[in-house]
């Protein structure tokens, strides 16, 4: 078996989700839109998922849209709020390090003639609450900005940026897809309007996402057909995945506060190791970031070819996120970080999740200190050649 060490990128299916599936699989299987009996069992499964999501980030149940993935719900939420709002104003503003469901989200509305205005960040990834102050108009309605980066781990100060926003009109996304897995979230704390968040990245099922949208608030759909979640997103709702989404929430929050422990335990481990090597350094916050991110910069190495060489040798990790790895470009969110091209070339995301042991971090790092300097070696042969 492999040493699974992305979690970031999915975090493989849990087996008691899996259980809390299969009854919706092979015996609900109505249409929770169906007044039939099994039509009320599907609707039962989804209601008592939406409770759980809700009850767990502090919002109402009728506050939660289940959508087809993370990427739908920041989409949803962008151009929703973007297109309601657009007679107010045209101004969006976000962060240069958001995934790409969020800044090609945002691309598409430049295009419609709206205006974005993308922040920078400081070397560790993070973004100053007083530059989302500073770049507010009377034209704005959106400011979106994740919790917790995907391919670093760093966590943005969403709930200061909650306070700036919270006396404009403007209508605060955040993006807490990986946040969600790994620290609790409270919506009215951080005084969010929309919170995105992926069942996929917390043990569920892929292909199910959901949007926190605070009651009141104004979002036109993006998805045109039937009546489903109070006409916010039409279409048959992917019954067995929300019924996993809600159970594989409810594990990752009641096991959170030790697991996150035991999580930056090994990421200690996997760091402080790492960045003993010569060349090695680490990238993102380092102290503000997720619990299981390891992301470090190699010098005189290929993100991708390290990936390669450590899946030949049964270690599983990615170079910055799954979306962009088989990429050429260097990813979005180290260059914003101010780290240079040639650098951001060598970056390795290291990500641990539940089923991840010590003994498994120490056989993924015996197999980098073996791998490493042969990849190093054969590349100074093809300098020098
Ligand atoms: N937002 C962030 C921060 C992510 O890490 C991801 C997935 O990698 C997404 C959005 C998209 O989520 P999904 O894979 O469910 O479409």
């Amino acid at each position: 078996m492999a040493i699974y060490l992305d979690h970031a990128a999915t975090s493989p299916l849990r087996p008691q989700v899996l259980e809390a599936m299969l009854p919706y699989l092979r015996e609900h299987g109505g249409n929770p839109s169906s007044l039939h009996g099994s039509g009320r069992r599907a609707r039962q499964g989804v209601d008592e998922a939406r409770e759980i999501i809700a009850g767990a980030i502090n919002a109402q149940p009728r506050e939660i849209v289940f959508t087809g993935s993370g990427t739908e719900a920041d989409n949803l939420a962008i151009k929703g709020i973007a297109w309601a709002e657009s007679p107010r104003g045209r101004h969006i503003v976000t962060t240069a390090v958001e995934h790409k469901a969020v800044l090609n989200s945002v691309a598409m509305l430049e295009r419609s003639n709206f205006d974005v205005t993308v922040l920078p960040v400081d070397r560790s990834g993070r973004v100053d609450p007083l530059a989302v102050a500073d770049a507010l108009t009377d034209r704005t309605t959106l400011v979106s900005v994740m919790a917790a980066n995907n391919e670093v781990g760093t966590i943005q100060p969403v709930a200061e940026i909650g306070e700036i926003v919270r006396s404009h009109p403007a209508k605060l996304h955040v993006d807490a897809v990986q946040f969600a897995a790994h620290a609790p979230i409270d919506v009215n704390a951080w005084q969010a309007d929309l919170v995105s968040l992926s069942a996929h990245k917390l043990g569920g099922p892929q292909g199910v996402g959901a949007l926190f949208v605070r009651r009141g608030t104004h979002m036109l759909p993006q998805l045109h057909g039937g009546s489903q979640e109070r006409q916010r997103r039409a279409g048959t709702e992917n019954v067995a995945g929300i019924v996993g989404f809600g159970v594989a929430f409810a594990i990752a929050a009641a096991a959170m506060a030790d697991e996150a422990d035991r999580l930056r335990e090994l990421s200690a481990r996997l760091r402080d190791e790492l960045l003993g090597v010569d060349g090695v350094s680490l990238t993102g916050h380092e102290t503000e970031r997720l619990a299981n991110n390891v992301s470090v910069v190699i010098e005189g190495v290929e993100g991708g070819d390290l990936v390669a060489a450590l899946d030949l040798d049964g270690v599983e990790v990615s170079t910055g996120s799954a979306c962009t790895s088989g990429s050429t470009e260097p990813s979005h969110v180290l260059l914003a970080m101010g780290i240079e091209p040639e650098l951001a070339h060598g970056s390795i995301r290291i990500t641990s999740g539940p089923e991840t042991t010590a003994a498994e971090v120490d056989r993924a790092l015996e197999t980098f200190h073996t791998v490493l300097p042969r990849l190093r070696a054969s590349r100074e042969m093809v300098a020098s050649a």
